[in-house]
């Protein structure tokens, strides 16, 4: 029997989770309609991850000018030009999402241009010049996350978020960013490296609330050895706009002066005027859209996927759990995605791979756990003299032997946790792990060689 409905899927934001749902429904012979407001590629691909990756590549040559008189090249004469790095990095991020385009089109998918908004559980409404009114067997909200800033702050309006930050017509001298999460501690990295005077302000005793405290404290140790000025235990009272730039106004009568201030304060899902009390959609208590492990809503022909349902808030994890959705709708196989170990990296500098538990999660789901951890001088800047220091810790439980969690910081440590997150997803014990052998010299075996419990000073015994 035909169907009564215009396509067989709509999908309502072209991002990371809704391009991978589309192309896949498309490519399995559904109908399959993709709505996006603004530029297809989603966050990640327009201002997220990779632009943000780019900068950091940018950002981190200042560290590599630095080491390199150290191994024998003369003192490099470096200038940076931010006008044209972004020109550059605007080029690359429209030819990317080109290529969602293409890949988008050829599955057989039509991209629609224009905000889309429920009119009922089968109806969406594309907003714009070339809009219209569209009926579907089955709607998908991938419409992501936006950036949350402080309601009711004064002066607020004189702040950017990482949205403005990547199109700033000039380079700062001097930034104060607010918060301590991924894009705060990512964007100091950034910052400093490109010569702008950083300070960090966070109102917490210590930056990167939710990963593991080691990783913590060495991180916010080596920011300040690069150079940034980290300032905790404080929040803003005002921003006021001065002759020389905006000044900052803290608790504890603390008063900064930057010409930038740029809040990374988190992200919240981005649900406001999309219809979805008229489609029978309900929200959880964060404020996220509430789906079931098939990322189905309460409304029976309408999933969501990605940061607007506030699970996991990564790329990796949007694309997966459109996948799943895809799998079970279109392919007649039931398929959740499994949230569990899922490794992540924050591009800090030195950067952080973790996966799995950190120590004090550990120590609260198993009682006693077992520590073995190295802080070591990386040989490259050994060589050069630099006292930056990486860090690799590994949670164990006792009773199974199994390694809870996998915790690196320094050079390439998103690269290693993306192989170590393998083992931990697979369950691998502390003797499988240990009998793995080293490649050699690398960073990544003083994992495999750690041999040692650590014992931490305050207990005197491992605990
Ligand atoms: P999005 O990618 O946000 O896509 C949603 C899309 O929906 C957008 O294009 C939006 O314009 C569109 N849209 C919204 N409402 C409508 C509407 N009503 N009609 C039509 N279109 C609509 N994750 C990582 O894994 N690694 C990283 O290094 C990383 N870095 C990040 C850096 C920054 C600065 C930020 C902000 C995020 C970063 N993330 C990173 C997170 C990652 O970008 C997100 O988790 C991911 O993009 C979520 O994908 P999504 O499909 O849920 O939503
Ligand atoms: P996070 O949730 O990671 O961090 C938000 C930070 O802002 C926290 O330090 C939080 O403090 C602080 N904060 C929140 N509200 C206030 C307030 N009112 N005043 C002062 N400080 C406040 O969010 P981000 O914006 O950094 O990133 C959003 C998400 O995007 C991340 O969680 C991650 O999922 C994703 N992302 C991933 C990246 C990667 O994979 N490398 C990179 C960038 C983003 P507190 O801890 O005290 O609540």
């Amino acid at each position: 029997m035909a169907s009564p409905y215009e396509y067989d899927l709509f999908v309502i934001g072209a991002g990371s989770g809704g391009v991978r749902a589309g192309r896949l429904a498309a490519m399995s012979g559904a109908r399959v309609a993709v709505a996006e407001e603004h530029r297809v590629g989603g966050t990640c691909v327009i201002r997220g991850c990779i632009p943000k990756k780019f900068m950091v590549y940018a950002s981190e040559f200042t560290h590599h000018f630095q080491l390199a008189e150290s191994y024998g090249w003369d003192a490099p004469k470096t200038a940076f030009d931010w006008r044209r790095f972004i020109t550059a990095k605007d080029i690359e991020i429209a030819r990317l999402s080109g290529i969602y385009v293409t890949n988008l089109t050829k599955a057989g998918a039509t991209i629609m241009h224009g905000r889309a908004v429920l009119k009922d559980a089968h109806t969406v409404e594309v907003l714009g010049d070339r809009g219209g009114t569209y009926t579907a067997e089955r709607i998908l909200i991938a419409t992501g996350g936006r950036p949350v800033t402080p309601k009711g702050l004064e002066g607020i309006e004189h702040a950017i978020t990482s949205e403005e930050a990547f199109h700033l017509h000039d380079l700062p001298k001097r930034i104060l960013i607010v918060g301590a999460g991924y894009i705060a501690v990512e964007f100091a990295g950034i910052f400093n490296g490109l010569g702008v005077e950083t300070t960090l302000v966070y109102r917490g005793a210590n930056i990167l609330r939710g990963f593991d405290d080691e990783v913590r404290t060495h991180v916010a140790d080596e920011m300040e050895k690069r150079g940034i000025r980290v300032v905790l235990g404080c929040e803003h009272e005002r921003i006021e706009k001065t002759a020389s730039g905006l000044m900052n106004h803290l608790t504890n009568d603390i008063a900064l002066e930057s010409d930038q201030v740029m809040f990374a304060t988190g992200r919240a899902p981005y649900v406001g005027g999309l219809g979805l009390e008229t489609a029978g959609v309900t929200l959880n208590a964060g404020g996220a859209i509430a789906v079931d492990e098939y990322s189905k809503t309460s409304a029976p022909n309408i999933w969501a996927v990605g940061d607007v349902t506030d699970r996991i808030n990564l790329t990796p994890v949007a694309i997966r759990e459109a996948a799943a959705f895809a799998e079970t709708e279109f392919k007649g196989n039931p398929t959740t995605y499994d949230h569990r170990d899922v490794a992540t990296a924050v591009f800090s500098q030195p950067p952080i791979g973790t996966v799995g538990l950190n120590e004090g999660d550990a120590r609260k789901q198993f009682g006693k756990v077992d520590i073995y951890m190295s802080k070591f001088r990386p040989m490259k800047y050994a060589f050069a003299g630099k006292d930056e220091r990486a860090l690799v810790k590994l949670v164990v439980e006792p009773a199974s032997n199994r390694v809870l969690g996998v915790h690196v910081v320094g050079p390439d440590a998103p690269e290693i946790i993306q192989m170590a997150a393998i083992a931990v997803k697979m369950g691998v014990t502390k003797a499988q792990w240990d009998s793995t052998c080293a490649v050699h010299p690398t960073l990544a075996e003083e994992l495999v060689t750690l041999r040692e419990k650590h014992v931490p000073v305050e207990l005197g015994v491992s605990g």
